[in-house]
């Protein structure tokens, strides 16, 4: 589904993904791990095409078509999904309009038909449930006022809408207390554990990855992925820590 290939970027003048490869199959989900500055928001940016990260050489295929050729509205219209670590407050847009114009400017782009006002609360209504979420949330402006828990909840509610075949969940359980932590790890199990999806999870602690377990862990260190394994690799880096891990690799 994923296959990157010695990616290059450099944020500002300073190269920060040295040659990172990675190849993610359909079902499959994988976790990065790695220490602050190693690079893991810079490479959830670059595959999301955000201006100021500039990829310099490598590349990336998305269901056998390249990426790096699409506009990011084009890329989530693919089927890319990407949560932030900063989810952005929109005041003076609710949440349902919102998420109703993402929906149907992504089903457009693929020549789909737009729901429904009435098929769209339906869906709504299914997804914010399944992450514990007051519809009332959803009528309030984009994350304005939201706590950091509930900013990841509603990510995950946009989530759940779009529908995604790909998705890149940057610190997506930073600021969660335990209760969160699980409604989002079982939100992200249900939408998103299936033959023909896959998760490419950042994270800096073991915890989101008892709730979602993953199939292969990564340890990204100095731009590049220095070491692959499974989930015993995220225990032996909350045991060990990262520099111990990426000096032996
Ligand atoms: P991580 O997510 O692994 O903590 P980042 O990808 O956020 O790491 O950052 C990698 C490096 O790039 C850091 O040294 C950071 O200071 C630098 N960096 C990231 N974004 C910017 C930016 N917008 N401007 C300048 N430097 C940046
Ligand atoms: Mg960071
Ligand atoms: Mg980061």
């Amino acid at each position: 589904m994923l296959k990157i290939e010695n990616l290059h970027a450099t944020v500002g003048d300073t190269e920060i993904l040295k040659g990172l490869s990675l190849e993610i199959q359909a079902g499959e989900i994988h976790a990065i791990m790695g220490p602050n500055g190693a690079g893991k928001s810079t490479l959830a940016y670059a595959l999301g095409g955000r201006p100021g990260y500039e990829v310099t050489a490598g590349s990336v295929s998305f269901n056998g078509t390249d990426l790096l050729d699409m506009d990011p509205h084009e890329r989530a219209a693919a089927g890319m999904f990407l949560g932030f670590q900063y989810p952005v407050e929109i005041p003076g847009v609710s949440n349902l309009q919102f998420l109703r114009e993402s929906l149907n400017s992504q089903r457009g782009e693929r020549g789909e038909e737009a729901l429904s006002g009435g098929e769209f609360i339906k869906l709504a209504k299914e997804k914010a449930a399944l992450l514990k979420m007051d519809m009332d949330m959803l009528k309030r402006a984009v994350n304005v006022g939201f706590s950091g828990g509930e900013k990841k909840r509603n990510e995950m509610v946009q989530m759940g809408i779009l529908d995604p075949t790909l998705a890149i969940l940057d610190e997506t359980d930073s600021g969660l207390d335990i209760d969160a932590l699980r409604t989002v790890g079982s939100g992200i199990n249900a939408i998103m554990r299936q033959p023909d999806k896959a998760v490419l999870l950042i994270t800096h602690y073991q915890r989101l990855l008892d709730e979602v377990q993953p199939d292969y862990v990564h340890v990204l260190a100095g731009g590049r992925i220095v070491k692959t394994g499974g989930p015993e690799l995220a225990q032996q880096l909350e045991n060990e820590g990262y520099e111990a891990i990426a000096e032996a690799a």
